[in-house]
């Protein structure tokens, strides 16, 4: 079945009756990035740049942080390039970080992401003034990672604004930087129209959204039958976000791991995603499954499933429905 899957490598992501969209990769190092381009990525959807802190044994300066991104930027060579901002906290730990959460009880819910970086802003200046010096090497785009609320958001965006202009006013060449956020909290997706007035883009995060949308912790195998990307629940939040997100004339991707999953895809394609991103091993695979799937009679399964489905059972029953007449 490689074999079949390789002729994929270098053709445009996209359905049978011709809709295009991307197929990015998550990605956190430059090797990694590497082995996406191979894999014939089409963009890369997530740089998980937490890892830059994680495999290191101090703390980077910004010079250090400027010439990895900056490399990065070059290997992609114009592909939409998109970095999440540290995603630190949670189960993320790294021991020389100052305040980091070794003793939170629902570590999930606590001082992770986002809230950390604007607890500890000098750290989160110095990421977002060497992610700015790379975009003197190509385009690229910033996420926040865990957005809860719009004045996260907004203080997210007033630091960034500052040091944008604190490196101008420094004669620093600053290059195109599209700014987004992700999605992975209900209280986003819920206040998304709010949202996406105030950014370019957003992306999914569905690792986090279906852990906090049905209340189970990720990791926890005892609960782990209630962790399913197909709860219907979690399916009409993508909708409502995908919706809102067209409606105002942007775009909108995902990059959680259903991005990659045959029973979630056909609903993601049905809803118009602009960008789907996952594993880089699971990109051809994917790409040949996208090219088996027509756009207008996946859009009739998503509003099939987000007006009727009431169990996750029935939203599998009517995706596999719907695979079992794909050519
Ligand atoms: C997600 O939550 O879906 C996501 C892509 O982020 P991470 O898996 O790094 O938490
Ligand atoms: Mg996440």
């Amino acid at each position: 079945q490689r074999k079949v899957w390789t002729k994929f490598i270098n053709q445009p992501t996209k359905t049978l009756d011709g809709q295009k969209l991307l197929l990015g990769a998550n990605v956190s190092s430059e090797s990694e990035v590497e082995n996406a381009l191979n894999f014939g990525a089409d963009s890369m959807g997530l740089f998980r740049t937490e890892y830059i802190y994680m495999n290191s044994d101090h703390l980077p300066s910004e010079d250090e942080q400027a010439s990895i991104y900056q490399n990065i930027v070059s290997k992609v060579n114009g592909k939409q390039l998109t970095f999440r901002t540290m995603d630190i906290g949670g189960d993320k730990l790294v021991s020389y970080l100052p305040n980091i959460a070794h003793k939170e009880s629902n570590p999930f819910l606590g001082y992770r992401a986002i809230r950390y970086s604007l607890g500890e802003s000098s750290i989160f200046r110095t990421q977002i003034r060497a992610l700015l010096r790379s975009s003197a090497y190509g385009p690229i785009r910033i996420m926040f990672p865990m957005i809860s609320t719009i004045s996260e958001l907004d203080q997210a965006l007033s630091i960034y604004n500052e040091e944008r202009q604190n490196l101008i006013n420094e004669g620093v060449p600053v290059g195109s930087v599209q700014l987004g956020t992700m999605i992975e909290v209900p209280a986003a997706a819920i206040m998304i129209d709010k949202i996406i007035s105030k950014v370019d883009f957003v992306s999914i995060g569905t690792n986090d959204l279906v852990q906090y949308t049905v209340a189970v912790d990720r990791g926890n195998e005892r609960v782990s039958y209630l962790y399913q990307a197909c709860d219907p629940a979690v399916l009409r939040l993508i909708g409502h976000i995908v919706r809102t997100v067209h409606k105002a004339g942007k775009t909108v991707g995902i990059c959680g791991e259903v991005a990659a999953d045959p029973q979630v895809i056909p609903f993601l394609i049905g809803l118009g995603m602009d960008e789907l991103s996952t594993t880089p091993t699971q990109i051809l695979k994917t790409r040949a499954y996208i090219s088996r799937i027509n756009s207008q009679t996946a859009g009739q399964l998503a509003d099939n499933i987000i007006l009727n489905a009431g169990t996750t059972s029935e939203v599998n029953n009517m995706i596999h429905d719907f695979t079992s007449k794909m050519p």
